[in-house]
């Protein structure tokens, strides 16, 4: 096939591909969740032109092992889905190939991409001054986060910097500091309650401390829906601490975020509106196939202070019609565009249709854990402030081992652990469009049985 694809060979491609993927979706319910056994075969690419339905077979075999993260019992870390109106948003996206980062150069699709941020911004009541960024992930916008921070509280000097987390807080926010170039001992842990909830006295009295030691305090971080448990840090009360000591406030939404979109979420993320950022992933809480993920600033001016760089080559651009250019708010001159990916399935099923998936899923979660509660041998030490439960086996760790491996060999579900004030627990997170009542009962029904 030649480089340019005719539009026949277009066609070709495109409905060997679709006849593939509808195949894949059909079967996915009956798939086991994981085989994570080594997989020998490699890939190696021989220079001759091949096949595509040869081609599209390897793929597709290359898919087989691991886990199943499309699938609707994968139940482990943080689900996602991979809305398939997204994927196929993205074709478009690619097939069009404009250029998203600078206004002028496609200023439709930027005011598409803007309408979504525009559109995030405006769930989480962010002021008019808000804007933002769609990144790959999550740890991606938390680097530009703690940067544009960084850059607003301490300029250039960031000797003594001094940021703020739980033992509960997600690794990208440590891993941001170092990356940005933080002093190594920047990040202090401040201790949990019960809920295993920042406790914001706590870090009052730290910050004190840091700053009569000649530290200077510039960032708290709060998270809204742990990967643990799902625990929702008491952001109004963190969110005035961060304003009265002058720091700014990061909210960590990556995964609990998209609950905003509901009313019970909303109620439990109160003060999230007070953020001067917010993570949240498009591909966790939206359903989105893996790569989208968000950062939501209070004034979008911080993220260009950070971020903005000219160069002679670059003289020709003018700024946009009210629009931003992106390059100015991230690391990233060139991508493709991820706007669409979100624009397009939110217009296409309605905003409601995703309100609904996420009030299920914390339906789901809360029903997993009365049903989990209910058997004798097992332990649920917190009630889901959102869609995961963690539990253990009462008899203690080398049981709750032993059954964790027995779901592993059961490969009906896929489960991960965790371990929490030094114990081990297993944890069951609903989050994809795809799981449902039947594969949580499903879950239940083969813990209650495995756990003897
Ligand atoms: C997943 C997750 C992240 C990291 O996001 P990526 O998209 O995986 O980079 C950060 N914080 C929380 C709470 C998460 O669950």
């Amino acid at each position: 096939m030649p480089l340019e694809s005719s539009p026949a060979d277009l066609r070709k491609l495109g409905e060997a591909t679709l006849d593939l993927a509808a195949g894949f979706i059909a079967n996915l319910a009956d798939r086991p969740s994981h085989d994570l056994s080594p997989s020998a075969e490699r890939f190696a690419i021989t220079g001759e032109p091949n096949e595509l339905t040869e081609l599209l077979t390897t793929v597709m075999r290359a898919a087989e092992p691991g886990v199943d993260t499309a699938g609707p019992r994968y139940l482990g870390y943080i689900p996602a889905g991979g809305l398939v109106s997204s994927a196929v948003a993205h074709l478009l996206a690619l097939v069009l190939n404009r250029f998203p980062t600078v206004a002028e150069m496609a200023p439709g699709m930027v005011a598409i991409e803007q309408s979504v941020l525009d559109w995030m911004c405006a769930e989480f009541e962010l002021p008019g001054t808000a804007g933002g960024l769609l990144t790959s992930g999550g740890s991606a916008a938390t680097l530009s986060a703690v940067v544009a921070a960084r850059e607003d509280r301490l300029g250039a000097d960031s000797r003594g910097a001094t940021l703020y987390v739980s033992g509960h807080t997600h690794l990208c926010v440590a891993k941001a500091a170092r990356v940005a170039g933080l002093p190594r001992d920047c990040v202090r842990v401040v201790p949990t309650d019960d809920r295993l909830r920042m406790d914001p006295r706590a870090a009052a009295r730290m910050i004190d401390e840091d700053r009569r030691a000649g530290r200077r305090p510039f960032l708290l971080a709060g998270t809204a829906g742990t990967t643990d448990t799902g625990a929702i840090d008491p952001l109004g009360d963190l969110a005035a601490l961060a304003r009265e000591q002058g720091l700014w406030f990061h909210v960590d939404g990556a995964y609990g975020g998209a609950f905003q979109l509901t009313a019970r979420g909303r109620e439990r993320l109160a003060g999230v509106a007070e953020a001067d950022s917010v993570v949240l992933d498009p591909h966790k809480g939206l359903f989105m196939p893996y790569g989208l993920g968000t950062l939501l600033v209070r004034d979008v001016r911080t993220l260009s202070a950070a971020h903005r760089h000219d160069a002679p080559y670059l003289q020709d651009l003018v700024a946009g019609d009210g629009l931003p250019d992106y390059a100015d708010h991230g690391v990233e001159l060139t991508r493709e565009h991820r706007g669409l990916r979100i624009w397009l399935p939110l217009r296409l099923h309605g905003v409601q249709a995703f309100r609904d998936e996420l009030d299920e899923k914390l339906d789901l979660a809360g029903q997993a854990a009365d049903e989990l509660s209910a058997i004798p041998a097992v332990h649920v030490p917190w009630r889901p402030q959102l869609s995961t439960v963690a539990f253990r086996l009462r008899e203690g760790d080398r049981a709750t081992r032993t059954l964790f491996d027995a779901i592993r060999r059961d490969q009906r579900i896929f489960l991960t652990s965790t371990t929490i004030g030094g114990e081990f627990h297993i944890r069951l997170c609903v989050l994809s469009h795809r799981t449902h009542a039947e594969q949580v009962n499903e879950a239940v029904a083969a813990i209650r049985a495995l756990a003897g």
